[in-house]
């Protein structure tokens, strides 16, 4: 017998496994589940991408090891999307790393550059697997409140001295999981003036880059002086519906991108090519699929919203991701909500507190079925009568 060592008795719970043991409890029971919990793309791959991975697999040269830091080819790829998509110059040799989905990066980051006992700020509510990459580096957290009032922006006049002289990196993320929040050219102004003034390591988690409602959603990397401050992780999961593929970046100060390589290096070797030969074709192919999808987002949120809103369930104001935020009703927590909902009309939604202790009173919505599916989710909820219309 073999028991847990102290780094992996203290990685936080897997958030979601409680939430998919209680939907498939339901589904047990013969339910018709509406599962509106999860952040699963439903959309295929684009065909361009499957052929030129079919492709790529056949090669004998991808069957090999590979460079650490990622295909050549890849990087390339990576620094013309940006310099197409952004007008951002980046070197593709030191200023761009190849990662297993963007997760891996984000995790690895505190182990790559961090000490035990320094000081990483996360925002609250945010992206749990944030909280595994401080718990493996044994780093110290603190919470950053995003409230509405605010724009689900962090405000950063409100954070201590202290916390400001001990804090190493922020974690921010816009289009934002879980509030479906934009950032605006001001905030990231202020935030490359927040980083040069306490010496903070800025990494911007840019997974829903491309789903933007109208509009293309801002990179980090366009605010001026953000590649000395901080990098930006981007991920394929999303933009191209590959969430299985494993395939993401990280883009910006290249004593950032060498750090993650390091650890990368160690842990993973390297992505398998013919996967970040699928991922050349997928940034430099037609890119209509993800303007559509981009679309495809923004029809089912006005769906959704709209169904809400009839039955007196406002939702909170977004601009980007595939996710709506919506408040809990008065008497109910985030949990107890989510409860009565799978319990009482078989809906499935994720409750805001497994993002941080600021979305106790929210739930997410992915919006990540038609909006027929999501329209009867509303009407369910309606005979519920737990809003005012
Ligand atoms: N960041 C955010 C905000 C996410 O929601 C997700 C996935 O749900 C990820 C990162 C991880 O994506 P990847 O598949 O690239 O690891």
């Amino acid at each position: 017998h073999f028991t847990e060592s102290a780094v992996v008795h203290r990685l936080p719970q897997q958030f979601f496994a409680t939430l998919v043991q209680k939907v498939n409890q339901k589904i047990a029971t013969g339910a018709d589940v509406i599962n509106l919990g999860q952040g699963n793309p439903d959309q295929p791959t684009p065909d361009n991408i499957v052929k030129a991975m079919q492709a790529a697999v056949a090669k004998p040269e991808n069957h090999e090891y590979s460079p650490f830091s990622g295909l050549p080819a890849l990087k390339q790829a990576v620094a013309n999307y940006y310099h197409d998509h952004y007008q951002v110059d980046v070197d593709p040799e030191t200023e761009v790393a190849i990662l297993g989905g963007s997760k891996t990066g984000l995790v690895e980051l505190p182990l790559a550059v961090m000490n035990p006992g320094e000081k990483l700020l996360l925002p609250d509510p945010g992206y749990p697997d944030y909280l595994s990459g401080t718990r493996l580096a044994d780093v110290d957290v603190e919470l950053v409140p995003l409230r509405a009032s605010n724009h689900f922006l962090p405000d950063y006049d409100t954070i201590s001295t202290k916390s400001k002289q001990a804090a190493r990196l922020l974690y921010l993320n816009y289009p934002n999981n879980p509030t479906g929040a934009v950032a605006t050219v001001d905030f990231f102004a202020k935030t490359v003036q927040f980083a040069r003034d306490n010496q903070i390591g800025i990494v911007h988690d840019f997974a829903y880059g491309a789903l933007g409602d109208h509009q293309q959603p801002l990179s980090f990397l366009q605010t001026p002086g953000a590649k000395e401050v901080g990098i930006e992780f981007s991920t394929l999961s999303k933009t191209y519906n590959m969430a299985g593929w494993r395939i993401g970046f990280a883009v910006g100060n290249p004593d950032l991108v060498a750090a993650i390589n390091a650890i990368q290096a160690h842990l993973f070797v390297s992505v398998f090519p013919a996967v970040q030969e699928a991922a050349i074709a997928a940034l430099t192919g037609p890119q209509d699929s993800v303007t559509e999808l981009a679309h495809l987002y923004e029809t089912r949120r006005h769906a959704f919203e709209t169904a809400a809103a009839a039955i007196g369930w406002q939702a909170t104001p977004a601009g980007g991701s595939f996710y709506s935020w919506m408040p809990v009703p008065a008497g109910y927590t985030s949990e107890s909500f989510t409860d009565l909902l799978l319990d009482k009309v078989a809906v499935a939604v994720a409750p805001g507190k497994g993002f941080g202790s600021e979305g106790d009173q929210y739930v997410r919505i992915g919006l990540l079925t038609s909006p027929k599916r999501l329209q009867e989710a509303c009407r369910r909820i309606g005979k519920l009568h737990l809003f005012t219309p």
